[in-house]
């Protein structure tokens, strides 16, 4: 059950009406306009990046754990397959999946959060905006324009959320957060897509790094409801082969779940462009209730018992002291930085901590790691 491209829903994103480049370009000749990004996402430096950033575990804790890249490629494979029985746009979700993690930090969250504490005078520092500068700004690859020069859609669907001060300054692409307007649909899936893999891979992950227990898990009435089914099946199944049979089975409720709750939302609002989807008060992609209220359950658990697990915050506490080092050491030296950094590193406080900023932003957890070892 393939649908065609030419399928596509009247409210999903033609490239035809899209919104376009910030400078222009001549089309592709063999590929569409959302390929084109999806190709140049995937060519940019932030992408080969990915592969040595922090989800939850710091790169060399172990080889089998999620890192930023699997997880981009996790949540393009949701995305693109809820997009399909949806006949949205397939090529503009997966350019937004991948593209959706290239600004964040070493060290995940908690290199974030340590950034941002360092940028506090400086206007701080935001993941999500960041990647939208990556894209924009911080990839130099290409001769004519700054950044990748992505689509309009592209980039709406990397900025998912914004405060209403750094919405202002983005123009166009800042008026749906001063005017509670929505993305568009595929934008929209992106960002439940992320949500379903990482609350799924890191039930995995938690389970693996022996964080998280069988009893625990089964507090949570989705993995309940599947483990059970699974014990039914097979009563000797080992431990690795349950988790995955159960975690399978959550991924297929919820992105059905998914599916058909947004199918009838869409019956009966009756978009008849993406405009129309962008004007209304609340977004259409969404869980039924039910679902809705399980997976924020699991959600929170994993924040109490996952990422908030003494192991997991110890090591949060070392990186964060890192990158508060490097952060300090760039800022009174800005010569240890590669001379592209350096020399824009000119103007005054402000402008040379943003600079720092993308520096250690732009940074895999070992390359971070060494350049501590470096300097201290
Ligand atoms: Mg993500």
């Amino acid at each position: 059950m393939n649908p065609a491209p030419e399928a596509l829903a009247p409210y999903a994103a033609y490239e035809q009406h899209s919104r376009g480049r910030r400078f222009k370009e001549p089309a592709p000749s063999y590929r569409g306009e959302y390929q084109r990004d999806r190709d140049r996402i995937i060519h940019s430096t932030g992408f080969r990046r990915l592969v040595y950033k922090t989800q939850v575990f710091v790169n060399h804790e172990g080889d089998l754990y999620r890192t930023r890249l699997t997880h981009s490629l996790e949540v393009a494979q949701i995305a693109r397959t809820a997009a399909r029985a949806l006949h949205l746009n397939e090529a503009l979700v997966e350019a937004i999946s991948l593209a959706h993690d290239l600004g964040h930090t070493p060290f995940g969250h908690a290199g974030q959060d340590a950034l941002n504490q360092c940028m506090q005078d400086f206007g701080g520092f935001e993941h999500n905006l960041q990647s939208l500068r990556v894209v924009d700004e911080l990839e130099a690859k290409y001769a004519d324009f700054p950044g990748l020069n992505l689509t309009y859609e592209t980039r709406e669907g990397i900025l998912k959320h914004c405060s209403r001060k750094n919405a202002r300054e983005l123009g166009t692409l800042g008026e749906r957060f001063l005017n509670r307007q929505q993305a568009g649909l595929e934008a929209q899936l992106v960002n439940i897509a992320d949500a379903i893999a990482y609350n799924n891979h890191d039930v995995d992950d938690g389970f693996r790094a022996g964080l998280l227990d069988l009893d625990q898990l089964c507090e949570q009435p989705l993995f309940d409801q599947h483990y059970d089914e699974v014990q039914r099946r097979w009563p000797d199944i080992e431990d690795r082969q349950l988790i995955y049979e159960v975690i399978r089975r959550m991924i297929g409720h919820v992105v059905n779940d998914l599916i058909e709750n947004t199918s009838s939302v869409l019956a009966a609002k009756a978009p008849a462009t993406i405009d129309d989807v962008r004007a209304q008060e609340k977004p259409v992609v969404g869980f039924s209730e039910e679902v809705r209220e399980m997976h924020l359950e699991l959600k929170k658990f994993l924040r109490e018992n996952l990422y908030r697990h003494n192991q997991v915050q110890a090591m949060n506490e070392q990186t964060q002291l890192m990158i508060e080092v490097l952060f300090e050491r760039f800022m009174s030296d800005p010569g240890e930085m590669p001379l592209s950094f350096a020399d824009r590193a000119a103007g005054d406080d402000a402008d040379m901590a943003r600079v720092v900023a993308d520096y250690i932003a732009g940074m895999t957890d070992r390359f971070a790691f060494s350049e501590h070892e470096r300097l201290t």
